[in-house]
């Protein structure tokens, strides 16, 4: 291995480099040590197994279970349609926020991803006005902008861990847009407001933010 300051290499055995004596410690941890070998990290066992398959096992039954019900009694509405999204986005909840271990920045990516989902399914089966990708769906992207913007600033190495997702979730700003472009939707403003949101936020960053969030920026999108 070699020493960062100066280059020499240096034996691995050694806590100091002997040119410049600076602490070698944090070098080529893995580069074998002859006092701390490395091991393989070996994943805990997974204890949430038989509770995952439950919930996966009590989401089937309410949705066949309301079905069933619906297909019998009455069938002039079809209200367990209704039931299933809401079902699907609790499992959503539970499953992938709630017990997952997975990272923040994905966990609220994830959830406006269903929550949007859900909303449009409901949106869809009812009807009418547009209101899920004309008013919720343009809010509920700029809110989990805020968010993230939020954490980015509050967190020590907020920019490193978290720029990815604030970076995906401009680009997701500009889906109610798209909704609209598409004929999905019939109010113009709340779509245009959350792409403006995702470029303001963009130009902010990039202007008075620290340098993390530039460095971060041109790693991911390798320039
Ligand atoms: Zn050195």
């Amino acid at each position: 291995m070699r020493c960062d300051s100066c280059g020499v290499s240096v034996d691995p055995a050694h806590a100091v480099c002997p040119l410049c004596r600076r602490n070698t410690a944090g070098i080529g941890k893995a580069a074998g040590n002859r006092w701390y070998p490395s091991y393989p990290a070996v994943p805990a066992p997974r204890a949430s197994g038989a509770l995952a398959r439950s919930l996966i096992f009590a989401i089937v039954a309410v949705i066949s279970i309301t079905l069933i019900i619906n297909v019998l009694g009455n069938r002039d509405v079809w209200w367990s349609l209704f039931v299933a999204p809401c079902v699907l986005y609790g499992w959503l909840l539970i499953r992938h926020t709630w017990m997952s271990k997975s990272h923040l920045g994905a966990k609220i990516v994830v959830q406006w991803l269903g929550l949007s989902g859900m909303l449009l399914w409901i949106n869809a089966l009812s009807g009418g006005s547009s209101w899920s990708t004309g008013y919720v769906i343009p809010f509920l992207v700029m809110a989990a902008t805020l968010l993230m913007t939020l954490i980015c600033l509050a967190k020590p190495r907020g920019w490193r861990d978290f720029a990815g997702y604030l970076l995906l979730l401009m680009i997701l700003g500009f889906t109610p847009l798209l909704f609209f472009l598409l004929g999905l939707s019939n109010v113009l403003w709340p779509s245009v407001s959350a792409a403006m949101y995702a470029l303001l936020t963009f130009g902010g960053m990039w202007l008075l933010a620290d340098k993390g969030f530039r460095k971060e920026v041109k790693r991911r999108l390798h320039y």
